[in-house]
């Protein structure tokens, strides 16, 4: 099944992975392409290594994306990470593939809205997939099996906290 966690609340790349970790406890094999991200800082990802069957690949760079300021190494990665992605979705190889922050990705005009659609309608009933991100566009959901948006009434950010470790990233 296809599934979309998006809002702009706290908790969607943590739940896709929080899903993860729950596949690969029944020896399942897990993916996730990570889009946007290319900063070696993540705990998530540190703690990832040691578990196996749970793979992790990042396609981002380590500076920050600016929606409307497009660099050509950024649409570059991205559309490698894109087609990396698909590939590994059609061999079949993983019981679960997350594609953390491609919503955002799309949203930013660094993945083609159509390809994901494609995408999505082709993927094999074998795969469950998850698109995690804020913004994810409405015309993804009617594709989609599951869609949760996770909506922020309160963070600590508003209080001046910026990400903290071991929390936040
Ligand atoms: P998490 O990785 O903690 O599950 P997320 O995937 O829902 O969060 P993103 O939209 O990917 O959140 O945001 C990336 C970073 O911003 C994370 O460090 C996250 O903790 C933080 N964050 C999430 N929601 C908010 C918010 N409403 N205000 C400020 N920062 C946020
Ligand atoms: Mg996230």
């Amino acid at each position: 099944m296809i599934q979309i966690y998006t809002g702009n609340g706290k908790g969607k790349t943590t739940a896709a992975i929080g899903l993860g970790i729950r596949a690969v406890g029944h020896s399942y094999k897990v993916l996730m392409v990570q889009f946007m991200k290319g900063e070696d800082i993540y705990g998530e990802i540190k703690a990832l290594k040691n578990i196996p069957n749970f793979e992790v690949y990042q396609f981002g760079l380590k500076t920050f994306v600016k929606k409307g300021e497009l660099k050509e190494e950024e649409i570059k990665i991205t559309k490698e990470g894109f087609l990396f992605a698909k590939e590994k979705i059609m061999s079949k190889n993983y019981f679960l593939v997350i594609l953390d922050e491609i919503n955002i990705a799309i949203d930013y005009g660094l993945i083609a809205l159509e390809e994901v659609i494609e995408l999505l309608k082709n993927c094999p009933k074998e795969v469950e997939l998850v698109l995690t991100g804020r913004y994810c566009p409405k015309e993804l959901y009617e594709y989609a099996d599951l869609v949760s948006e996770i909506n922020e009434i309160k963070h600590p950010f508003q209080k001046g906290f910026f990400g903290r470790k071991g929390i936040d990233y």
